[in-house]
């Protein structure tokens, strides 16, 4: 293992994987990730993979525009496919009130050159058969987006970042950080590493092997669900794949996997997991699952897709989640006392967000400027004082919003 490097990104998941590539297409491949199991084995292995361009704020589009470029283009550089399903997005537009929004969003889609409409009930029933119209107006349509398989994706950013010369180190957790003179001195299972810069890309494994160092990011991980079901006729019998669609009356989000349908729920009352400390025998294993708080979610969805009524469930996910009070990744430096320290953590939607967010930081670390200007993501922007019961009182609020629209609440 390499002892002294420029840079040490701690965390393999999509996220720390995507740092290491885009460090490495700017030149610094004087890198180390050190992961503490395998790669992706925190939340990305069991992630649905959406990866759209509809962000929560018109502002967000651009790093969720960056992730699907990035992934396109490690699957290029790597020859490693990353499961692309170029299916398009409906989101539905549940209120009158949405779909203006919806056509706020239209000017900075043209600005960045992604395709997005404003589309009527007929064309959601023409692309998704299975969607029950009545009481939409219509929805917004992002016809070049879909999903990608997280674990392919993180294994083709990985692959394209050694070719370029970063190193990666599995199964070796880091225990401790701390500094020395002007270097940071990271304690690994497999020895000690001297590093200039130090990436923060351990979800909420970041919050604990912060605070020795005075630092208290308000990160934790909720309890999220995805659900998957058996083939369903009426899809398997379509010829092409249908949309991913979401909505936020049922809070739910909905994709085609194989002949079947893949649900992902936002519950009202959201459940934390381990709020004293991530176990230290956790591996990857999934949560039991926990379906009776998602029924009144399922009762709508039943409605607004009357085929997922009849389709019987295969396989039922439960996994943790990270999340800030806001609801946005964490990018960029912690604060003026910590010279070096970056951090790429606090994503929970880091597979629609990742790739695009480590571009954005990757250019503020070579650069000394972030690629664009993005505050609303900024790390230092929650200070060192959120206690944790505001910050989950803002995540369970976060959390019950789901594709509400931030102007639409
Ligand atoms: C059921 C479910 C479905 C989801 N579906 C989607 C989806 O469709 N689209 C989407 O965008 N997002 C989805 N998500 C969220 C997505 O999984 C996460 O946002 C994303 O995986 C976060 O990536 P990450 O790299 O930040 O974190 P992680 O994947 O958790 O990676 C962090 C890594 O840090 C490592 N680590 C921790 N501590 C140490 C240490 N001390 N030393 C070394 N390494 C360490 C961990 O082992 C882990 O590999 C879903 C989540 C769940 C639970």
């Amino acid at each position: 293992m390499k002892t002294d490097v420029q840079v040490a990104v701690v965390g393999g998941g999509i996220v720390g994987c995507s740092v290491l590539y885009w460090l490495a297409k700017l030149g610094w491949t004087d890198t180390l990730l050190l992961e503490r199991r395998n790669l992706t084995s925190g939340s990305t292995w069991h992630a649905a993979g959406n990866t759209t361009y509809f962000g929560p704020y018109a502002e967000m589009t651009r790093l969720f525009a960056g992730s699907i470029r990035t992934y396109q283009q490690a699957e290029k550089d790597s020859g490693q496919s990353i499961g692309f399903h170029q299916t398009g997005s409906l989101r539905v537009a549940t209120t009158k009130r949405e779909r203006e929004l919806f056509h706020e969003f239209e000017a900075g889609y043209k600005t960045l050159g992604i395709p997005y409409h404003v589309v009527g009930n007929d064309v959601i029933s023409a692309l998704h058969p299975c969607i029950n119209t009545d009481g939409l107006y219509g929805a917004a349509q992002t016809p070049t987006d879909g999903h990608v398989d997280p674990s392919s994706t993180t294994h083709a950013l990985a692959k394209a970042a050694k070719q370029l010369g970063a190193a990666i180190e599995v199964q070796c957790p880091v225990h401790s950080i701390s500094r020395v003179g002007d270097r940071w001195l990271v304690q690994t299972e497999n020895g000690q590493v001297s590093a200039q810069h130090i990436v923060m890309a351990a979800s909420f494994w970041t919050r604990e092997l912060l605070q020795p160092l005075g630092l208290n990011v308000p990160l934790y991980a909720t309890q999220h669900h995805e659900l998957i079901t058996e083939t369903v006729p009426e899809i398997a019998a379509l010829d092409y794949e249908v949309p991913a669609y979401r909505d936020s009356h049922v809070s739910c989000s909905m994709r085609q996997e194989r002949d079947g349908f893949l649900v992902g729920i936002y519950e009202t009352e959201p459940v934390f997991w381990s709020l004293d400390g991530i176990p230290k025998d956790f591996k990857e294993e999934l949560f039991p699952p926990e379906t009776d708080r998602l029924m009144p979610h399922l009762e709508k969805l039943m409605t607004r897709v009357p085929a997922f009524a009849e389709a019987g469930i295969k396989t039922i996910n439960n996994g943790p989640m990270c999340w800030t009070p806001d609801g946005l990744p964490m990018l960029g430096p912690i604060d003026g006392k910590h010279p070096d320290l970056w951090m790429a953590s606090g994503f929970n939607v880091g597979i629609g967000t990742g790739g695009g967010s480590a571009e954005f930081l990757a250019h503020w670390m070579v650069h000394g400027k972030p690629l664009f200007d993005l505050p609303i993501v900024h790390a230092d922007r929650f200070g060192n004082e959120v206690s944790t019961g505001q910050a989950l009182e803002a995540i369970k609020e976060c959390y019950r919003r789901g594709y509400r629209l931030p102007e639409a609440i």
